[in-house]
């Protein structure tokens, strides 16, 4: 057994929080969580190993929406992807989630990956052959013939073709269907971000056939029609969600398509990435502003949100997560408690994960112990003093 005891227990749900608190943790799996004085009491505390972090916080571990562990986020990446054999590739997967586990991730969602390598370096973590965040994988995301991110592997002409690769997937052993539905960047001659990349029959197909596979689906959209066409599928999460309008005229921002996402408790993964600022310089002001606007206009429509970081794109690290989230609190304004619940028990939720995102008995051990208070200031983040995942200590970055 390991008692953990810090000024603050951060339980995941925004406001729920022990001061003066201690976790009790047996194996893989917390016990109790409470006032150090509860925990001092119980049967377990005696014999178990005590770390005490004075002026720290022990919150759960965080939660990676959207990442991409094939890609090294450096400016030459796809070179770099389209270089490495299968097995460069998996050794450069292995290190990217160990960075992001020590910097405090303990999920991480993949979103796009090359013959199911991910997967493979879940089932070696899962078997405990690997220290490694908990991973969930898409393998290759379905996307027409020459479509955007084609050379994941998952290109699909007709009805037919995306039910195979869909079994195909589920068979891999995937934890979730991507779909793009929508065009997207950094792939030369595709369809543009804005345009459908499939029709609205053949997302529901998608959805239908993953259903069958009992997996959810993630729908990659900017464009506001291919967001409308993955909401009437029943798509589970919807990643970017930018509501460009056709022929690039814009944003395109439908009240009713909104509602029946937030009806429906789809989550939208914004994925933005830990240098947002240099981001926002990229794009400009006006666009910067113009995406910042539409997450305050979804937030006001009930849209649940799932923050994720794209890693492994061009800058888009894999252990700043805290950069990442601190968008929400310095570009869009929530309270960092109300992140702090994003990344923990609100992305458990979206995610449909029951054993993690809580400090709570019975939950798994996958904690974070940082310096100061997370919920007043959102940097704290990235003052790692321990990670523990399935209760295995991991020395932070
Ligand atoms: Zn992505």
């Amino acid at each position: 057994m390991l008692l953990l005891t810090a000024d603050l227990v951060l339980t995941g749900p925004d406001g729920d929080r022990i001061p003066d608190g201690a976790v009790l943790v047996d194996g893989s799996t917390i016990v109790a969580a409470g006032s150090r004085a509860e925990l001092d009491r119980h049967p377990g505390a005696a014999g178990a190993q005590r770390r005490d972090f004075p002026g720290a916080t022990i919150l759960p571990g965080l939660i990676n929406g959207h990442a991409h562990l094939v890609w090294d986020a450096s400016m030459a990446m796809l070179a770099h992807y389209f270089d490495a054999d299968d097995a460069e590739l998996l050794l450069g997967v292995v290190g990217r989630a160990q960075r992001a586990l020590r910097a405090g991730v303990t999920t991480l969602r993949d979103l796009g990956d090359r013959r199911g390598l991910v997967l493979r370096v879940r089932d070696a973590i899962d078997r405990g052959e690997l220290t490694g965040p908990r991973l969930l994988g898409s393998a290759a995301p379905l996307t027409p013939p020459k479509g955007h991110c084609w050379f994941f592997g998952g290109e699909v002409d007709g009805i037919e073709a995306i039910r195979a690769q869909v079994r195909h997937n589920a068979a891999l052993g995937a934890d979730v269907i991507k779909v793009m539905a929508s065009g997207g960047q950094m792939t030369p001659d595709s369809p543009p971000t804005w345009a459908a990349q499939f029709s609205r029959q053949e997302l529901r197909v998608v959805v239908e056939e993953a259903t069958a596979a009992g997996l959810p689906v993630a729908a990659h959209a900017h464009g506001t029609g291919s967001i409308a066409a993955a909401v009437a599928a029943g798509v589970s999460t919807i990643e970017h969600c930018s509501w460009q309008g056709e022929q690039n005229s814009g944003p395109d921002l439908r009240d009713e398509v909104a509602r029946e996402i937030s009806a429906r408790g789809i989550a939208v993964c914004h994925a933005y990435p830990p240098d947002w600022r240099g981001f926002a310089e990229f794009v400009g002001e006006q666009r910067f502003a113009e995406a910042v606007q539409r997450v305050r206009w979804m937030d006001e429509r009930g849209v649940a949100f799932l923050p994720g970081t794209d890693s492994g794109v061009p800058t888009s690290v894999f252990d700043d997560y805290a950069g990442a989230l601190s968008y929400y609190v310095e570009a869009v304004g929530w309270t960092p408690g109300r992140v702090v619940e994003l990344a923990t028990a609100g992305a458990a939720a979206a995610l449909g994960l029951d054993r993690v995102g809580r400090v709570s008995a019975g939950f798994d051990a996958d904690l974070l112990v940082v310096d100061g208070d997370p919920s007043a200031d959102v940097h704290a983040l990235r003052r790692q003093r321990l990670v523990l995942t399935r209760g295995e200590p991991v020395t932070p970055a």
